[in-house]
């Protein structure tokens, strides 16, 4: 599984757009119990070796490869248990036959190999993403199955910062999101700001975290704007609700 910040990594090396890196290196998939939109590195369809893997060179991205490959062949969970506030990570040694490392005669605890392979700048950036996962699947059933919409805008949060930063360039943003013209700078400029901040938009969306700001009254005048089209929207949803199957329920739509 693929982090932002492995994709942001890898498409900034690689000299390609996010879309790009998307499309030619990575494959959907649904993060298990979540429902959320996950992605994996792609792979030869017969063997399956990474595209990124050289039979000479080796790992053609070694300095930025992904977490998961850093952290191979230990595990991680990240877990929040039932009712409690904080996640706790686990960690677990996964044991292949073609894993040479096991044959070394080497010892080091988990936060020395950590170190050793870099990961820990890796986690420290994503670790707001983590939560949000962790926080969708914590929220279970009670919150829903979440909109296609929905879903779609935590893709391109976490994943498509160039499409991203498009939606935030998009005439609507500014009126709605009250941004210091810095920061909105800087947004623009950086992609590593730019997710850091989708993460925060993110919580915002989804679970109603206030951490940006938002031009007084904007919803209001928003909803002014574009009352007829809500209101046709909502008659289609009736619609819909009506030949969907009983047993599902999208509260967020
Ligand atoms: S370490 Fe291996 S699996 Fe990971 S990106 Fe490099 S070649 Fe691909």
């Amino acid at each position: 599984m693929l982090t932002p910040y492995d994709v942001l990594r890898m498409k900034k090396h690689l000299g390609m757009t996010s879309g790009e890196f998307l499309q030619k290196h990575t494959v959907p998939f649904e993060i298990e119990g979540q429902g959320l939109p996950g992605i994996k590195m792609r792979t030869t369809d017969d063997e399956p070796v990474c595209l990124l893997m050289d039979e000479e060179k080796g790992c053609t991205v070694y300095e930025h490869r992904p977490a998961a490959c850093r952290y191979y062949p230990l595990g991680l969970m990240n877990i929040k248990a039932f009712k409690a506030t904080e996640e706790e990570q686990y960690y677990f040694i996964v044991k292949e036959e073609h894993c040479q490392g096991h044959n070394e005669d080497n010892q080091l605890t988990v936060d020395e190999y950590r170190e050793q392979q870099g990961v820990k700048e890796y986690d420290d950036y994503n670790w707001p993403w983590y939560q949000l996962v962790l926080k969708k699947k914590s929220s279970g059933p009670t919150i829903g199955k979440p909109s296609k919409m929905s879903l779609d805008f935590f893709f391109m949060c976490s994943y498509d910062v160039d499409r991203f930063r498009k939606f935030i360039v998009s005439p609507n943003f500014r009126t709605v999101y009250d941004l210091k013209d810095d920061y909105y700078t800087t947004l623009l400029e950086d992609d590593f700001e730019l997710v850091t901040f989708g993460f925060k938009l993110l919580a915002q969306i989804l679970f109603g975290d206030k951490t940006v700001p938002l031009v007084k009254d904007a919803y209001e005048k928003r909803y002014e704007e574009r009352k007829d089209i809500i209101a046709a929207k909502f008659k289609l949803a009736d619609e819909l609700a009506k030949q969907q199957d009983p047993n599902e329920k999208y509260i967020d739509d």
